[in-house]
Formats: structure tokens, sequence, C-alpha cells
């Protein structure tokens, strides 16, 4: 598997890997952030909610026990001018204590003012026509009664009502006791968080009707909400279910935000915390903007460091695969000049060179081990003659078969070494070997030549023949030198020719 692929194929691979690992980790870690800082801003918007939701219901709570006070009174006390003096004082007292209580009021069955807590009755008012007097006049439940938002008709602010229903003795509609909360007294409270740029808050009744909304827009008071995305989801949950956040498209701007709704405890009332889905994402996009350049810019050179890499890797290859064909190449010329420079043109045997320094350590070999170097000093006979009659190239010609001969009747020993030594002298070198066997070895060379019949009309034998001196030595240390052998192969060649020709000496 490594093998058959280049080193450049891996390292292709291992840059693309780590580049593609590098982006991939940044883009699973922007993925985490991500969710990790939605969580955190619903966690937040949850919170302001359920801040908002305590703080309504605990503002409507203390009104709504002044009320339950004043009914207790005025059905206990009834209507006299002394007790209706006394609820008076009572009823100021309430409201000065209070400040989210504008004004407390209560109104006979037809609607006249009875009694409130500034103590001016202005009888051209007649509240009859208040959603809360209807509903309370249609209405036997004793519980408390939290209103549309109205324009006070007393103060002309933007009030909350919240009331409860007086019983005549035989438990008829006896009239209503109202407290009006300051709407801008929750204002001022939500007025105090930090919502962001596009953040927004509300307090809406259950019926849809919006209270008031953070950023404040008096027109959108008392505005209904009943189509919006968030109140259609909301009008459907029931119970705990009624607590939750989810992305709404909001009915003022269109903006699309995270929203915490959560219902007051004791009040048909919810409130909902809205956390824009942009700001909420400004800082994780600002931090994953930068950290991509970052990674785009490390990956980019990466990929350009791992290119120039790959390049360098694949030039240093090529320089070497070039390297190593002229290596190859040189070594070759090398192996063939030596060749030709240790063996001889025409022949083929080993040259005098070769003769020379195979003869220096067979004889240094032999002197160690105290053994017979044998040596066969072969010469072609009237060879002069027979180029004189039939042409130098045809001498050339017979060197060459009787070279061959030669080669081929001589041991293959190693150490064993056939050697043009001279013109047309063959030298024959038989390490560990005694005179007869070389003798044999000659006589059988000679004898082969005899018989090859090369005709030669300038010897008296008709053919070619030739002659050869043997020779032997068991070399001692300081007392012989290799040229002794030789000397003496050449003395027994001249013996040879001397006795006719066509003869190995000694016989
Ligand atoms: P002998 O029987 O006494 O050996 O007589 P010979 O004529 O052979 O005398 P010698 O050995 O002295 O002869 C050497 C001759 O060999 C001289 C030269 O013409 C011939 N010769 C030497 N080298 C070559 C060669 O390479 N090619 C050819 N064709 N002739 C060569
Ligand atoms: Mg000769
Ligand atoms: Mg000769």
């Amino acid at each position: 598997m490594f093998k058959r692929f280049s080193i450049t194929f891996w390292a292709t691979v291992f840059v693309t890997v780590v580049c593609l690992s590098l982006v991939g980790v940044d883009v699973w870690r922007s993925l985490n952030a991500r969710s990790e800082q939605l969580a955190e801003k619903a966690h937040q918007g949850a919170n302001l909610a359920r801040a908002m939701a305590q703080q309504a219901d605990d503002t409507i709570k203390a009104a709504d026990i002044a009320l339950a006070d004043i009914v207790e009174r005025i059905e206990t006390d009834g209507q006299g001018a002394a007790a209706l003096a006394r609820l008076q004082r009572q009823m100021a007292a309430q409201v000065a204590n209070l400040p989210q209580l504008v004004g407390l009021f209560v109104y006979d069955d037809t609607g006249r003012w009875i009694v409130n807590s500034r103590g001016v009755l202005n009888q051209a008012y007649n509240n009859a026509d208040r959603e809360y007097f209807i509903y309370h006049r249609t209405h036997a439940g004793r519980g408390p009664h939290v209103g549309n938002p109205v324009i006070s008709r007393s103060s002309g602010k933007w009030i909350m009502p919240v009331s409860r229903r007086l019983d005549k003795p035989d438990g008829s509609f006896g009239g209503v006791v109202l407290a009006t909360l300051d709407i801008d007294y929750f204002r001022r409270f939500y007025q105090s968080f930090e919502l962001g740029q596009h953040g927004a808050v509300a307090l809406m009744t259950d019926g849809g009707v919006l209270m008031l909304r953070q950023p404040f827009d008096t027109t959108r008071v008392g505005s209904s909400m009943r189509d919006s995305e968030l109140f259609r989801h909301y009008a459907r949950l029931s119970g705990p279910a009624r607590t939750g956040s989810g992305f709404f498209r909001s009915f003022h701007d269109n903006a699309v935000r995270l929203n915490s709704y959560r219902p007051l405890a004791h009040y048909p009332l919810f409130v909902t915390a809205a956390l824009s889905r942009e700001e909420m994402l400004e800082h994780w996009r600002r931090d994953t903007f930068t950290r991509s350049v970052g990674v785009v810019v490390l990956a980019a050179l990466l990929g350009f460091f791992g290119k120039r890499l790959v390049d360098q890797i694949k030039l240093r290859e090529r320089a070497e695969a070039e390297l190593r064909q002229a290596r190859d190449a040189l070594e070759s010329a090398n192996r063939t000049l030596e060749r030709q420079a240790m063996s001889d043109g025409l022949t083929g045997l080993a040259n005098r060179r070769q003769f020379d320094v195979t003869l220096a350590n067979e004889f240094s070999r032999a002197t160690r081990h105290q053994s017979t170097l044998a040596f066969i000093m072969i010469d072609v006979d009237y060879f002069k003659q027979y180029n004189d009659l039939y042409g130098h190239s045809a001498g050339d010609e017979v060197l060459r078969a009787v070279s061959k001969l030669i080669r081929a009747l001589t041991p293959k020993r190693p150490g064993d070494l056939t050697a043009r030594y001279g013109g047309e002298e063959v030298g024959i070198l038989l390490p560990n070997t005694d005179l007869a066997g070389a003798r044999a070895v000659a006589e059988r060379i000679r004898a082969a030549v005899e018989h090859l019949q090369m005709p030669h009309n300038g010897s008296g034998f008709g053919v070619v023949t030739l002659s050869a001196g043997v020779a032997t030595l068991a070399p001692r240390r300081g007392e012989h030198v290799a040229g002794m052998l030789v000397e003496a192969a050449d003395k027994a060649l001249y013996a040879a020719k001397s006795a006719g020709r066509n003869r190995v000496s000694p016989a």
C-alpha cells in the first residue's frame, strides 16, 4: 500500500488532510460556539422573563390586597357618611404608600363615583361604560379582574385597571372597587434592563392586549396582539407549557427575535423578553469571522508551502533518478574500460598487464602457502614465414584460432590464467600445479593445434604447429622472484625450438 504510491502522493495527501482538518475543526468549533451563545442568551431571556413576571405579580398583588380590604369594609361598615369618610382617608394613605397606585375608586351599581382616594367626586363622570364595570356587573365572581389598559379619566395617564365586585347584602351587583396602576411604573422598571439595540420586553393580557412594551410607544399601549406569531403560539399553550421560548417574527418591526415568555403566577397576564437573533450572534459572528480569516490564511500558507515541498521532493526525486542513471552508465563504461584495459583485443585473452598483476599475486600466494606454481610458454612455429606466405591478417586469424583452442583446453580453476604474452606467444599460469600436470595441459594444446591441420607451406610439418616450454617453482621468500619462473619456461621453450619444434619441453 505504502510502496504503491509515491512519496509526493503521500505528501500531497498529508497536506490536503491537514488543511481539511484545520478547516473542519474550525467549522465544528464555530458551530459549537454558536449554539453555546444561543443557549446562553436564551437563558438570559428566561431569567429576564422570570424577573418581570415576579415584579408584575408583586405590583398587582399589593394593589389587589388594598382592593380586597376596601370591599370587605364597605360590605361590613355600609356606605354611611362617616364610614365613607374614614374609607377615603384610608384610600388616600394607600395611594401615598404604593408608588404604582394612581388611585382607588368605588362606584355604585349605576357607575357613579361613591368615594375615591382623591376626595374629590366629579359627578360628571360615570364609569358604567368601562370594560371592568360591565365585566363585574355580568360576572358574579369575587376575584380580582385585570382590565385592558385605558387612559384615566381623572389623571389622563395610561393605567392598568384592577378591580373587584361589590355585592349588596342580597348578593346582587352592588358596584365596583377599582385600583388604577400606573403603566409608567412598569415602564421605569423595564427601562433598567440591558436589552441591546434590538431587544424588547412586553407585558400583555392573556386576551392578547398589549399593556406596554419597551422600547416604549404610547400609540401601541392597548393595541391587540392577537394576530402576532407569539400570541398565536402562546394562546395554544396551557399550564407549565406557558413558560418557554421560541423564535418569532415581531408584530411591530418584523424582526425575528428569541422570545422567552412566562405567565404571571396570580393574574391573567404574561410577559415576554425578546432578544434579537442578530444581536445574540453578533459577538459570535465577529469572533468567527476573525478566526476564519486566520484559518484561511493558515490553510493557504500550508497549501502553498506544502505544494512547494512536494515540488521540491519531485525535483529531488528526478535529480536522484538522473544521478542513478548517470552512475549506472558510468559504472558499465568503467567495467567495459576495465575489461578492455585488461584483455587483448585480437585474441580476447588476458593482456600482458593483467598477466603481470596475476603473476605477482599468485607468486606471493604460492610463497605464503608454499605451493607449486606452473607456467607454460607457448610460441607458434615458423610464424614469420606464415605471415610472409599468407599475409598478416591470415596470421591474425591463426592467432585467433590458436587462442580459442588454448582457452578451451586450459583448466578454469580460480587463479588459472591464459594471457597473450607477446606477439604470437601465449602464457598459461597454473597455480597449485606440478610439472607433470602442466606438461599434460601443454601437450593437449600442442596436439589439438596440430590436429587442426591449418596448412602452413613454410613449415616442415606442412601445418601450423606450436612449441611449449613448461616450468614449475615452489617459491620461497627471499630466494625466488616471479621473473625466474618465466625465465625457466622461456628456456624450456628455447629447448623445444632447438629440439625441432612442435613439441613440449621438458618432454
Ligand atoms: P620460430 O619457429 O623460431 O618461432 O620462428 P618464428 O618465425 O615464429 O620466429 P618468432 O617467434 O621470432 O616470430 C615472431 C613473428 O611473429 C614476427 C612477426 O611477424 C609475427 N607476429 C608477431 N605478432 C604478430 C601478430 O600480432 N600478427 C601477425 N600476423 N604476426 C605477428
Ligand atoms: Mg615468437
Ligand atoms: Mg615463433
